[in-house]
């Protein structure tokens, strides 16, 4: 059925949409094994070495212990903005490849309190993301979770790490920075916080229709990313916008204590985060109103119900990092063989 289903929309697309531009990503992608023979892609791959370690050594000197991450299981995140989870049979059950592991970033608080992976995950993205430069159907997130924290905690954590990455990689990279003729914009913490009704406000007053309640389109979200000239956070989604371990705020209705950081330059979302929702009966209610079926979560549920500390986190996405910090056109450039929606490479 999902196979069909995807052929269809394939067919659709390629016979209907197919522009030049279109093509010649297809052209490319064909072939992607010959895009790792330039020195620009060695360039590239060094710079996104040096802002790993970078983030990874920051994180050890807090603390935070590297697991490694889980790839499947019975569910993984839904809360991914129409993008599609890759299901399998495992020994007659349906399964999951991870979209995020955000599920178990939850379990590990129990015994662990500070953690991070570099997650692998896959999401089947809509064809409409295959130009935007920002989506990989394959990427990694530097995944990260904390026990009791609050969310302004974890944006503490996250400018911190990207201040880190962007001043390690300044370093240790100028070479490769010239090479690329990129120049880092200078940042440092605190960064701005909007909420999300500022943001949407903001993009009203320059003539974007936008709707209350759900998240930002992309090119809302690029759009500010160009129009503020640092990186930022956008606070306090509604509860409708994101997946149901978003705590919502208790003392505001149907306002989210989560976030969004945006890199600056056009280069739009650099990670999400939000403090978690670790309540049965309060993730329970919100996997309704999603239209989740809970019996799918059934280990989720129990190891609620037993108790799990709070927590807050976030995931930074390793390949939009990169084309951050290297100024490059497309997240295409920061992996060996990328694969984007739509388009058959290998
Ligand atoms: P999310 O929880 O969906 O916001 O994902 C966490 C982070 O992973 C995002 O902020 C991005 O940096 C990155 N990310 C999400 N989806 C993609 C994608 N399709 N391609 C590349 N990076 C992604
Ligand atoms: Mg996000």
């Amino acid at each position: 059925m999902l196979i069909n289903e995807t052929r269809h929309s394939y067919r659709h697309f390629m016979e209907t949409e197919v522009s030049t531009e279109l093509q010649r990503l297809s052209q490319l992608l064909q072939q992607s094994w010959k895009m790792v023979r330039t020195p620009r892609m060695k360039t590239v791959l060094k710079v996104q070495n040096v802002a790993c370690d970078a983030m990874r050594d920051y994180l050890k000197s807090e603390d935070f212990i590297e697991l490694l991450p889980p790839i499947i299981g019975p569910v993984t995140d839904p809360g991914i903005r129409g993008a599609k989870q890759v299901t399998f049979d495992y020994y007659g059950r349906e399964y999951k490849v991870m979209s995020s592991a955000i599920l178990y970033k939850q379990a590990a608080m129990s015994g662990l309190g500070k953690i991070f992976f570099m997650s692998p995950n896959i999401r089947l993205e809509p064809l409409d993301s295959t130009l935007t430069g920002r989506h990989l159907t394959e990427f990694v997130q530097l995944d990260l979770e904390i026990a009791e924290a609050n969310y302004f905690d974890a944006m503490s954590v996250a400018e911190k790490l990207l201040c880190e990455a962007v001043n390690v990689v300044r370093d240790s990279c100028a070479k490769e920075l010239e090479e690329l003729g990129r120049r880092i914009p200078a940042i440092s913490p605190p960064f701005k916080k909007l909420t999300y009704d500022e943001a949407l406000e903001y993009l009203r007053r320059v003539g974007l229709k936008v709707r209350y309640g759900v998240e930002i389109p992309w090119y809302g979200e690029h759009l500010l990313s160009k129009l503020v000239g640092e990186p930022f956070f956008i606070i306090d989604y509604p509860r409708g916008a994101r997946g149901f371990y978003d705590r919502e705020d208790d003392n505001r209705p149907g306002i989210l204590r989560d976030f969004d950081l945006i890199y600056p330059e056009g280069f739009g979302e650099a990670a999400s985060g939000a403090e978690r929702e670790f309540r049965y009966e309060r993730v329970l209610a919100r996997m309704r109103e999603n239209g989740e079926d809970p019996r799918k979560y059934a280990w989720y549920l129990e190891m609620l119900r037993e108790g799990i500390p709070p927590s807050a986190g976030f995931g930074i996405g390793v390949e939009r990092l990169t084309r951050f910090l290297c100024g490059l056109d497309s997240v295409i450039e920061a992996r060996l063989c990328p694969k984007v929606a739509g388009i058959h490479s290998p």
